[in-house]
């Protein structure tokens, strides 16, 4: 293929635009699944080749429950990425992660409804392992590279996946944290899990914006935007310390998540 890209980034919330990629050049992936949620960035950084796409457009403009996961991934694997890192914003369901926190993911919580969330849906039949749903591998780098950094930054947690649009119910808030799930947020899923189905190591980070309802403690929209622009500015620099260090053979099995996994 003319165009590749060894690693990607997942933009989340705030984080629009690959301004450390140098030479960037746009391209447009056609897929089976329709539209990626933009235009894809390529380019390198510190030797790497690699990729760009914004979870929600560059304007922001297409909402959790609406973005094209399949698409994204599916655009990502044809470009031969075989490691993606994600941001993910969140709200906190601990006391113990507060706004500003950065969490590496381990787990998650599947609690939205209506997104397609396989690449296999009829002809054959797939059943990925995904007892750990992120790669171990990017998860030791993330944490090492962000404790080196100074920043606040947890190795380990669990996400729970809402649907939204909507934000939680105090009820729902109050249960999520007896399920001893650490931030609630609506992208990780199904996003891991067609990395997985598609082999590729996914590692994620989850940036607390603020607290989830149960603590009531309401948050004007200003002290919530200055808190993402602080963490977008730490996930730049973390994911730009830990790409450089992605080793060339990973010691992961992500790679070969599909060996015992199709019927
Ligand atoms: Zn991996």
């Amino acid at each position: 293929m003319r165009h590749s890209a060894e690693v990607a980034i997942i933009g989340g919330s705030g984080l629009y635009d690959p301004d450390v990629l140098e030479e960037p050049s746009e391209i447009k992936v056609h897929t089976p699944y329709g539209r990626t949620s933009d235009l894809i960035t390529l380019g390198s950084y510190m030797g790497k080749k690699v990729a760009f796409i914004p979870r929600h457009g560059k304007e922001h403009q297409i909402p959790p429950h609406d973005v094209n996961y399949r698409a994204n991934i599916w655009a990502l694997k044809q470009l031969g990425v075989r490691r993606i890192l994600s941001s993910n914003a969140c709200g906190s369901l601990s006391e113990k992660h507060k706004p500003g926190d950065i969490l590496v993911l381990d787990q998650f919580i599947d609690r939205t409804k209506s997104r397609p969330s396989t690449f296999y849906e009829s002809g054959q039949v797939c059943h990925v392992s995904v007892a750990d749903p992120f790669c171990p591998e990017l998860g030791s780098l993330l944490f090492n590279q962000g404790t080196s950094l100074g920043i606040r930054i947890r190795q380990g947690g669990t996400y729970v996946c809402i649907e939204g649009p909507r934000f939680s119910t105090r009820a729902e808030s109050k249960l999520f944290r007896k399920w001893e799930a650490d931030v609630v947020g609506m992208t990780v899923f199904p996003e891991c899990v067609l990395a997985r189905e598609v082999e590729i190591c996914y590692g994620s980070i989850a940036l607390v914006t603020d607290y989830d309802v149960w603590a009531e403690k309401p948050v004007s929209a200003d002290e919530i935007i200055t808190v993402i622009r602080a963490n977008v500015d730490k996930a730049k620099r973390l994911f730009g310390k830990v790409i450089p260090m992605i080793p060339e053979k990973s010691g992961c099995d992500c790679g070969n998540a599909l060996a015992n996994a199709i019927l």
